[in-house]
């Protein structure tokens, strides 16, 4: 059984939602083992390797956060107690601890096709762990919404892309376009991208010149500034 990347998002939210019986069973596991074995998710294909990865001082990241792909950055003084590092989880019913073979970490990450799991995560973690969420900031409920909606609904978050008003008022390249009607992965890429924009302000997606153009008009014309972006709010969700 193949999943695709629809499905794969849609399994990365119910991951935690485990069988209702006795024994908490993945719901892909079948009698012969795992059922979606060529795609099965990034903890699966870690196991039994373990990540760990401390969360930054919110002081030692940089206004804009971690850039994609980046490592988080570690003070000078205490380098290496902020570096990741990887462990092994050794659990009794996990038969595959009995077989003699040694593995280095990153024999074991090339052999799992780990390496394009992580690029994805990177694109995640730079939402999921952004300075402003590790400095206290809190989603409002249309926040949460648009989050869950990018990142595990891909057929809704397209319909959001195609069927509202957001080509109207966003720039993208027509070859990027064409691809977010049809190929899921790019989809999902760009959500992150969407998410770092609508959620945190960074400007990763481009507003059309005139959209630009009435937004700078109404902060202008506003007697103070909370009253021009609250007439923004107002149009956008007219819209
Ligand atoms: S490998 Fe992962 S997805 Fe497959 S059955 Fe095991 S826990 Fe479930």
């Amino acid at each position: 059984m193949a999943l695709t990347v629809k499905d794969k998002a849609a399994a990365d939210l119910h991951l935690g939602a485990l069988s209702e019986d006795e024994k908490k069973a993945c719901p892909w596991v079948g009698p012969q083992g795992c059922r979606v074995y060529s795609d099965r998710p990034w903890a699966c294909r870690m196991y039994p390797l373990g990540l760990a990865s401390p969360a930054p001082e919110p002081s030692t990241l940089g206004a804009q956060g971690p850039s994609l792909g980046a490592r988080v950055p570690s003070p000078a003084n205490s380098e290496k107690s902020q570096e990741e590092f990887f462990f092994m989880m050794k659990e009794q019913p996990c038969a595959g601890h009995e077989i003699q073979r040694s593995w280095t970490v990153a024999e074991w990450i090339a052999d799992q096709g780990i390496a394009e799991y992580n690029a994805v995560g990177e694109l995640f973690k730079a939402v999921s762990l952004h300075p402003r969420l590790l400095r206290g900031h809190n989603l409002d409920p249309a926040q949460m919404e648009m989050f869950y909606l990018a990142c595990y609904n891909l057929d809704k978050f397209r319909q959001f892309i195609f069927e509202s008003s957001f080509l109207r008022r966003f720039q993208l390249a027509p070859e990027l376009e064409a691809k977010l009607r049809t190929d899921d992965l790019e989809l999902l890429q760009f959500g992150f991208r969407w998410l770092r924009f609508a959620l945190f302000g960074e400007p990763t997606i481009e507003l059309k010149q005139e959209i630009k153009a009435w937004m700078d008009r109404q902060l202008k014309e506003a007697t103070n500034p909370e009253d021009g972006r609250a007439a923004i709010h107002r149009a956008h969700d007219s819209e």
